[in-house]
């Protein structure tokens, strides 16, 4: 299995790399997991977008999204022409969500089948599980500022990814947990904000905590702001996880078996 980053900024992009969006690749099977903004060039360095075996949303949020309407006029009128749809899973809601962004964005010649042309849509159900080609892929709700969900790759009963997707410290991840080698987590709040009723995203001290808890190989941490920086990340995830940290950079790859 291969986890490609694609950008790794928080809700808005850092100089020269974007928001949320990773590429799993189990050896057969390609899946795209969110695609913020500034990650379908990134994309490209690494898959035919063409030829994915789909794209699995977390959550609706802009920064998990906004490359969708980009992939969408990339595969509408790129010279070099998809075989066919492109498999998109929507969170619950995403459909109703994709309408109206598209209704926002069509103009006359697309009409209202602005992204049906190019994907096929389909909401999936968080408590059943996916298979797409040799992957399974699971989901649990994260406590977020909206409804999000953790999403679990696993293939050819192999070691899992476990994707946090956007999550405060507080979400059980016990459904999704066991045999885990990669843990992308967001990582990337600074300190809790006081007074906040419902954390809605962790730090890389929590991150770290999660990942020894799951007892995982490897923690990447993602969702982060460059101004907060690189180095301090990765000291503070380090303090509560022993193994191996990456901090997200676009390009950057995780490989295990
Ligand atoms: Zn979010």
């Amino acid at each position: 299995m291969r986890l490609t980053i694609l950008g790794g900024s928080a809700a808005g992009p850092n100089a020269g790399q974007g928001c949320s969006g990773y590429l799993v690749d189990t050896g057969s099977t390609r899946l795209v997991l969110d695609l913020g903004p500034g990650t379908l060039p990134e994309l490209r360095r690494h898959a035919d977008f063409r030829t994915l075996e789909a794209v699995v949303i977390s959550h609706l949020h802009v920064d998990h999204v906004l490359d969708l309407v980009a992939l969408r006029f990339a595969l509408a009128y790129n010279p070099v022409r998809p075989a066919g749809p492109v498999p998109l899973w929507m969170p619950p809601g995403g459909e109703a969500f994709l309408a109206a962004v598209g209704s926002a964005f069509a103009g006359k010649a697309e009409g209202e089948t602005f992204f049906d042309d190019v994907f096929t849509i389909t909401e999936y159900d968080p408590t059943s599980a996916l298979t797409i080609g040799d992957a399974r892929v699971t989901f649990t709700p994260t406590i977020h500022y909206v409804p999000c969900w953790a999403i679990r790759v696993e293939a050819n009963e192999g070691r899992a990814l476990l994707y946090t997707a956007d999550t405060g410290p507080d979400t059980d991840f016990s459904p999704l947990a066991g045999n885990i080698a990669v843990l992308a987590g967001d990582a990337g709040q600074p300190e809790p904000i006081k007074g906040e009723a419902v954390r809605g995203h962790s730090t890389a001290a929590e991150m770290g905590s999660l990942a020894t808890a799951l007892g995982v190989e490897t923690l990447v941490l993602s969702h982060l702001w460059e101004e907060v920086g690189r180095d301090r990340y990765a000291a503070r995830a380090a303090s509560t996880f022993d193994g191996p940290i990456v901090v997200a950079l676009p390009g950057a790859t995780v490989e295990w078996s």
